[in-house]
């Protein structure tokens, strides 16, 4: 195996983290049309891309994502890369904590408007989302109201 650790670190320098114990991390690289982001490296001897939240969880936990496998967002932030239980979940351990959150989330009315969003909109907030932490850094007045999906160029339908 060869000893380079280049894309790692140009992989980090692509992550906002935010300053909380459980705050997300946010992928500010490129950012693809289905709303997730995508890490371009060499891998094998070839160029490639991988999803950075797949990518940042097998460097983490050395846990190998496979191509059948689910790797949710428990925070419901796609373009977020902490491979930490409150954020991304492996297989069949999500489904109980998605229960868990999602009857949380139901309750206190967070960040479940993402969900009914089209496959466009999702893309354009993954993109707005990633635009502000770049240009403002971790600051919530920002990119508070992008992460809970609320628009505020659009009136709230709830
Ligand atoms: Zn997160």
């Amino acid at each position: 195996m060869k000893t380079s650790a280049a894309p790692t670190d140009r992989f980090w320098s692509k992550v906002l983290k935010g300053p909380g114990p459980s705050d997300c991390w946010l992928w500010t690289g490129a950012v693809a049309d289905d709303g997730y982001g995508r890490y371009f490296l060499r891998q094998n001897g070839r160029d490639t891309s991988v999803r950075p939240h797949r990518y940042a969880f097998e460097l983490v936990t050395g846990t190998p994502v496979r191509d059948g496998d689910v790797l949710r967002h428990i925070c419901n932030i796609p373009i977020c890369v902490r491979p930490d239980p409150e954020h991304l979940i492996l297989g069949t351990q999500r489904e109980n904590m998605l229960d868990r959150v999602w009857d949380g989330r139901h309750a206190n009315g967070a960040s479940w408007h993402w969900r009914g969003t089209g496959r466009a909109a999702f893309a354009a907030r993954s993109h707005a989302l990633r635009d502000a932490a770049l240009e403002h850094g971790w600051d919530m007045a920002v990119l508070g109201p992008i992460m809970s999906g609320v628009d505020p160029e659009e009136p709230t339908l709830f």
